[in-house]
């Protein structure tokens, strides 16, 4: 078959919000197969192979974070989470065990619709070469050369801030984990050093931002990470 439309395994167990995604994504070019329970999402996604999974972190029968790490014994399809407003510690622990990103409920279907391509863009990336130069907006790195450029004007990094920006870059438009940034940038013992990633954050967006203060790039997601923005994510 050439060039199918992208198959998204929906694992959720509210059958009224299972109901209304299946409508919503399938207007939106995409195949759908479901599942209610995290057993029965695990056989789906080993059976149908799908392009992207959408989990609800709260299933009747197993921790979502669970579901995630037993689909990553296997597969690197992009996991896209659904979380409730009490599960902050959960999305983080959903992050870190290989998910790629989330929404949180109540959430719109424009911001789930743009995490879902950003997902798959990524997916398909990842098969191919990468991108040896970035841009989003005034901000234009070229990875091959090392030069970072705001409006034209090279701007100088230190080498720390400049694998921070990178480690973003590799995720663009995603959110990275606080813990992930730190294992990235600093290497894997330093999960807990949140302070670091803060004063270098900081660094990074006043050589980068604008308004520091209110960036429009380098992105906090509250109690999770960070995300470097593009234009539709
Ligand atoms: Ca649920």
């Amino acid at each position: 078959m050439a060039n199918p439309l992208p198959l998204l395994l929906i694992i959720e167990d509210d059958a009224k919000l299972k109901r209304f995604l299946e409508i919503t994504l399938g207007q939106h070019g995409f195949r759908i197969v479901d599942a209610a329970t995290g057993a029965e999402g695990i056989l789906r996604a080993a059976n149908h192979n799908p392009d992207l999974v959408v989990l609800d972190l709260g299933l009747p029968d197993m921790d979502g974070v669970e579901v995630i790490r037993r689909i990553r014994e296997w597969s690197n399809v992009p996991v896209v989470i659904l979380s409730a407003r009490d599960q902050e510690r959960d999305k983080v622990a959903a992050l870190d065990a290989g998910a790629d990103d989330y929404v949180t409920k109540p959430f719109g279907n424009a911001e789930l619709l743009a995490r879902i391509r950003v997902a798959l863009r990524h997916a398909t990336l990842a098969k191919g070469q990468p991108a040896a130069v970035f841009k989003a907006g005034a901000l234009d790195v070229d990875l091959s050369a090392r030069i970072v450029k705001l409006d034209g004007q090279e701007v100088h990094l230190t080498p720390i801030e400049y694998k921070l920006l990178t480690t973003l870059i590799a995720y663009a438009g995603k959110v990275v984990t606080h813990s992930q940034l730190l294992r990235k940038v600093w290497g894997p013992n330093s999960e807990f050093e949140s302070q670091y990633l803060r004063v270098y954050m900081n660094q990074l967006r006043k050589k980068l931002e604008s308004e520091p203060a209110k960036p429009k790039y380098l992105v906090t997601e509250p109690g999770v990470g960070y995300r470097l923005k593009m234009g539709d994510a």
